[in-house]
């Protein structure tokens, strides 16, 4: 058996929803391939393929005869000029030539210029200057019709056809002229969905300064191997992700967390690639380099967002292969009930489908790429439009709602043993572990100068705690419920009550010590919840595997409900019931022993996840950085792009029914039609580089 491979395939060419179908059916249809995504906004096509039934050459050519697109080779794939983007300075300019244009058009049609010049000048001269101006686009049209398929130009172009049929020329000049403006319109649009993706990927470093047999030298950031020295002067771009072992810097981590106050690295400390080095300079040890990093996961995540569609798109992309029928039916029936060829050449040129496909995906990419920036990951527009109707949040407590690094307050011992002991023995249980309480156990051994012992037969129970060999004895550190019959111990319920988290500490099945965390609450959290509960979200819930009385306090405090002593599948089961009520869950968590339950809920939005690709990866929605303000203000993006999204769709879905209603009954000559056929482009465009510009 031969295992389907997952490529990617760059397209050149696509400047609309509807191209991108056309490529998306044309790969369906080869042989060997068992799913096919084409992404417009990074302009690629992800396809899972057997490459025994089907080869490159194979696919080049059937994308190729989609349409006017194609398969770059890999040497001229930078090559495309960008087209611009969504700056303020290229609308504005954009809008004035289009007045321009538009009034000239008008008075033009008013003085009735355009019927003298049909007059005066030969149809034939007139004819030639339509076809001459217009070629590259008929000539797709007549291509695509060849083929039987119909692209977004197809009824423009009937539109022109019907015009000269009637002699009018120079109408159809204009509607010409109108069709490269509205393409070129389309394609900004198009492109200032990609610019949103591109802008992150060029903050990327490109080259590296690493160490090689003493010599410093600088290497193309491919070829940096993980374990290399590499080297950070000040005010360079850190170019991998990795450990620093000499030097001292001030590191502006924007790039990752979008946090833009600095924070000072030295020997320990973990750095990211596309981070840069202000003040001071490094010496780092590459622990993953170009795609591996947490920058590098990143940019392929939000390129391959698109793929992520909300259902509002998949109903706008499917209404877009029935608009087309829809709007050539309209103009049959113009033209059977007002026998007015240029009332029916309006109606076909007035129609503007890919302002329909785009209204969705421009304003969810535009969010996406300003999120990103600002260290929310969002996978996928799905995810956007279910954030906007949550109504149920379930946060995890230990690292996430707490900040993941609680401290050791006190050392209960049994048994005659010695504090010291209970905390050497702890410590090398939890050598391994990655939960905040491990962090805090080692923490403390270190701070008393422990020697700590490399333990053995480790193993973690998610929920529980760890167990592990240490000198020979079999110890067991967690919460009481792996303890051998803890019972109530008098002595502790003074510490639960303040709040505080207990770690228990068995050595051969016999209990020998208590160990009591106290977690902070970061100052911004309660804020932070009101705000979302503000935002529409009426049930917030408290998950955890500590006990009752330490989550109940906490509860309390916060003004939230909660369920204690939870097990890993216990959270999935809260998760699942709320589902079966009906309502959509939103479930914040760290993302590492919290993953199922994540990927359980609507919408899993991992907390502090640069850094971890466990998080990355198991999460719809990763917040880069630990910080609770950014939780109201995922759900405020969702909502303001929801927003947007259907103000886009009702304003081109009211826009062209009014056009097509002018068109019909004759209020909208020909030239008109095609002028206003762009308009709700530029207008969609405008209203979502808004979301560009999230505070
Ligand atoms: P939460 O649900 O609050 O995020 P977890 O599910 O991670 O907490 O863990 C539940 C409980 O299990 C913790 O409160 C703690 O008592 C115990 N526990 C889990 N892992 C460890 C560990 N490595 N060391 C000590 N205690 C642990
Ligand atoms: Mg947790």
């Amino acid at each position: 058996m031969v295992q389907p491979q997952t490529l990617e395939i760059p397209i050149r060419g696509m400047d609309c929803a509807e191209c991108a179908q056309h490529v998306q059916h044309a790969i369906a249809q080869l042989p060997g391939v068992e799913a096919v995504e084409v992404l417009l906004s990074s302009e690629k096509a992800v396809i899972r393929v057997d490459l025994t039934l089907v080869d490159m050459p194979a696919i080049r050519k059937a994308v190729a005869g989609a349409g006017n697109y194609s398969v770059p080779e890999t040497a001229a794939l930078a090559a495309t000029p960008p087209l611009g983007g969504f700056s303020r300075r290229v609308l504005t300019l954009m809008g004035v030539v289009f007045g321009a244009v538009l009034f000239i058009v008008v008075v033009g049609e008013w003085l009735g210029m355009f019927e003298q010049l049909t007059a005066r000048v030969p149809f034939p001269i007139g004819l030639a200057l339509v076809i001459f101006s217009g070629w590259p686009m008929l000539r797709n049209v007549f291509r695509a019709a060849l083929k039987r398929q119909v692209t977004s130009h197809t009824l423009m172009t009937l539109g022109v056809l019907a015009a000269l049929a009637v002699g009018e020329w120079a109408t159809a000049a204009v509607v010409v002229f109108f069709m490269r403006v509205g393409d070129y319109a389309e394609r900004l649009t198009t492109e200032g969905a990609r610019r949103a993706v591109k802008d992150l990927t060029a903050m990327a470093p490109q080259m590296a300064r690493v160490e090689r047999s003493g010599a410093e030298m600088e290497v193309p950031i491919g070829e940096v191997a993980v374990g290399e020295t590499v080297i950070v002067r000040p005010g360079e771009k850190i170019p991998v992700d990795g450990e620093v072992f000499a030097g001292q810097a001030t590191v502006d981590q924007s790039a990752i967390t979008g946090e833009s106050i600095p924070v000072e690295a030295g020997p320990g400390s973990r750095v990211f690639a596309a981070t840069l080095a202000r003040l001071g300079s490094l010496r780092v040890r590459a622990t993953h380099v170009g795609p591996d990093t947490t920058y590098g996961r990143v940019v392929k995540l939000v390129e391959e967002a698109e793929a992520h569609r909300a259902d509002v798109q998949r109903f706008a992309d499917k209404f877009t292969g029935y608009y087309l029928p829809i709007v050539a039916s309209i103009a049959a029936l113009t033209f059977l009930i007002t026998r007015n060829p240029l009332s029916t050449a309006a109606v076909l040129v007035v129609a503007c489908s890919c302002s329909i496909a785009l209204a969705t995906p421009i304003a969810m990419l535009a969010s996406i790429g300003a999120g990103a920036k600002r260290g929310l990951l969002i996978k996928g527009g799905k995810y956007l439009e279910t954030l906007a109707r949550a109504d149920v949040l379930l946060i995890d407590k230990t690292g996430t709602l707490t900040l993941g690094k609680p401290e050791i307050t006190d050392v209960i011992t049994l048994n005659g043993l010695p504090e010291a002991e209970v905390l050497r023995l702890a410590a090398s249980a939890e050598r391994y572990s990655e939960h905040p309480l491990a962090e805090a156990v080692r923490v403390a051994a270190k701070e008393r100068g422990l020697l700590v012992p490399d333990p053995q037969n480790f193993e973690a129970i998610p929920g529980h705690g760890v167990r592990a060999r240490v000198d020979g004895s079999l110890v067991a550190v967690g919460s009481r419920r792996i303890m051998p019959d803890a019972g109530a111990l008098p002595i502790t319920a003074h510490l639960e009550a303040q709040g505080k988290t207990l770690v228990f500490l068995a050595r051969d099945g016999e209990l020998a010590g208590v160990l009591a965390a106290a977690d902070t609450l970061p100052p911004e959290v309660p804020a932070a919840l009101a705000a979302v509960r503000d935002l529409g979200v009426r049930h917030i819930k408290l998950l955890t595997g500590d006990n009752e009385r330490t989550a109940a306090g906490l509860a309390a405090q916060l003004g939230v409900d909660y369920r204690a002593e939870l097990m890993p599948e216990g959270k999935i089961a809260v998760v699942k019931d709320y589902q079966a009520q009906g309502h959509t869950v939103v479930m914040v968590g760290d993302g590492v022993n919290d993953a199922p339950a994540l990927a359980q809920a609507d919408v899993g939005i991992a907390m502090g996840a640069a850094g971890s690709d466990v998080a990355i990866e198991a999460a719809h929605v990763a917040l880069m950085r630990e910080d609770w303000t950014l939780v109201p203000d995922v759900f405020r993006i969702a909502r303001r792009t929801m927003g947007v999204v259907k103000s886009n769709l009702v304003f081109t879905a009211v826009y062209n029914m009014v056009g097509l209603t002018l068109a019909a009954f004759g209020f909208l000559p020909p030239i008109f039609a095609a002028a206003a056929h762009s308009l709700p482009d530029i207008g969609i465009l405008a209203n979502s580089s808004r979301l560009l510009r999230q505070r």
